[in-house]
């Protein structure tokens, strides 16, 4: 007779003997809410917006950005080459949602949405058959745009509201239900609370803009003891803390219903906002960055001085996130939760602070703007170090196997430590192509190949700066100081690879 045990006992052997066959152990969706044994963990997807490996210690950082997670690593797997898909929010949410990269799911411009075909085929759908209770949160309204789309196709998925978790939020179009996308790109215009877009009524945009500025100056002078930068905000109307959100989240997670919980914040993302004992953190540390030349497509404003400040704020305003992702994981750990959870921590993109330039709305695709970090926690695991080259696109097939479900059929694959294999020889890809119709060629991009301990980086079509190549040896050249093209043999096959790649992801959209 097969001795009895315990769903939480399961999955802490499961955690010490490996996780090949979790599948056959989770079985889709029966037991929800039964106390036999079989039913599915929770998950757990935190993102931080706009976190760069590059600037965490836990990946070798010189500032102790990221003590928290350090401590909490000791029982997970850590992911050493992870890699965004794109750039910034949009197309690095949209594969983490979809597990496929932009030049398939084409949510490749700002504010932009994925094909149909992919909205029902996302996290969320995905996950339904084993985990039907789903909740989705974002500080960010680019990734709300997404979470929106994929809602569609999601019955048991509830968005809650960015002002859930606000202390203030102005948009109108968060008090509207149905077509949020359009509402939402409507008031940007109308209002100008982009900087990218004009005032459709001058009449409208200029009280409302003093509005703003009076609401928000007293907001800020109300939490100045905790946050003498100003609130956390998202440079889009929405004020709030990481406090509250931390506090919020264990709530999602309640016992005999296994929930799938997505949690989107905003922060590391600028403007760098940290609590009061993480603002002057790293003051005078002697710190200094390698020296890199600038870019092609360097910023006018962006000197060294300026980088470098806002280096250290970045790396301050990441010492609060990860103070609350502590608390969080102390909090859901003496709750219990953790004993029956699985926790992904990632990012959507990086930052930059260097070559001349700040921030993330640029055409280079750069270590810092693309490397994120994956940290997966299980129930009862211990500490395993990947380093094979991986993909926010593996996060669903991944999730899916876990799942016990298929993930056939996904351009990513299942994560070595979780039950794939350990690749050091695959592809993983990011590019930028916000020049581009979403039905066409992507013929004016940046794209970039991570293959073994070598990256290769083409920008195609940029008037000035046409069919450019950058190769480095990723694991001599962490800071990507040397390109080896054309001069090492290698780059040329890369580069080729690349060109091949990148001719084939285009067929299915020529004219
Ligand atoms: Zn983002």
């Amino acid at each position: 007779m097969t001795p009895k045990i315990t769903r939480r006992e399961s999955l802490k052997l499961l955690g010490l003997a490996g996780l090949a066959s979790i599948a056959s152990l989770f079985a889709p969706a029966r037991g929800r809410g039964s106390s036999s044994g079989d039913a599915a963990p929770n998950v757990l997807l935190i993102l931080f917006d706009t976190l760069s490996a590059r600037h965490m210690s836990l990946y070798g950082y010189p500032r102790q950005t990221t003590p928290n997670i350090e401590r909490h690593a000791a029982r997970a797997a850590v992911y050493h080459r992870h890699y965004a898909a794109g750039s910034f929010t949009t197309p690095g949410t949209a594969s983490l949602l979809t597990g496929s990269y932009p030049w398939t799911h084409r949510a490749f411009h700002l504010y932009g949405s994925v094909l149909d075909s992919l909205a029902g085929r996302s996290l969320f759908s995905g996950l339904a058959p084993a985990l039907p209770a789903q909740a989705a949160y974002t500080h960010n309204p680019l990734a709300q745009v997404l979470l929106e789309q994929c809602a569609a196709h999601a019955a048991g998925l509830e968005i809650v509201p960015l002002r859930r978790l606000a202390l203030s939020d102005d948009r109108y179009a968060a008090r509207l239900s149905g077509d949020y996308a359009s509402a939402f790109s409507s008031e940007l215009i109308v209002r100008q609370i982009d900087d990218r877009t004009r005032p459709a009524s001058l009449w409208l945009s200029i009280p409302d803009y003093f509005y703003q500025v009076v609401r928000f100056a007293l907001l800020n002078h109300g939490w100045s003891a905790q946050f003498p930068l100003g609130v956390p905000q998202n440079r889009l109307g929405a004020y709030f803390t990481l406090e509250e959100a931390v506090d919020w989240i264990p709530s999602l997670f309640r016992p005999a219903n296994p929930t799938f919980a997505y949690v989107h914040l905003f922060p590391p993302h600028e403007p760098y906002a940290p609590r009061r004992e993480f603002a002057s953190l790293f003051a005078g540390d002697g710190f200094q960055p390698a020296a890199k030349p600038a870019h092609y497509f360097r910023q006018a404003e962006a000197g060294q001085a300026f980088l470098d400040f806002q280096r250290v704020s970045y790396d301050r305003y990441i010492a609060y996130a990860d103070a609350e992702f502590g608390r969080l994981m102390d909090t859901l750990g003496e709750a219990g939760i953790l004993d029956d959870t699985i926790v992904l921590l990632t990012s959507d993109h990086g930052q930059m602070f260097e070559r001349g330039i700040h921030g993330h709305e640029t055409p280079v695709l750069y270590e810092p703007l693309i490397r994120i970090p994956l940290v997966v926690w299980q129930p009862g695991a211990a500490r395993r170090d990947i380093h094979a080259p991986t993909s926010a696109v593996d996060i669903l097939p991944t999730l899916l196997h876990l799942l016990g479900q298929s993930a056939g059929g996904l351009e990513g694959a299942i994560l070595p430590g979780l039950g794939g294999a350990q690749d050091l020889t695959r592809a993983v890809f990011a590019l930028d192509a916000k020049q581009n119709a979403k039905s066409a060629p992507l013929t004016t991009a940046t794209f970039a190949m991570m293959q073994g301990r070598h990256k290769v980086v083409r920008y195609l079509g940029y008037p000035g700066f046409a069919d450019q190549t950058e190769c480095y040896d990723l694991g001599n050249d962490a800071e990507e100081l040397e390109n080896l093209y054309p001069a090492d043999p290698v780059s040329i096959t890369l580069k080729d690879g690349l060109d091949e790649k990148i001719r084939s992801v285009n067929e299915a959209f020529q004219p």
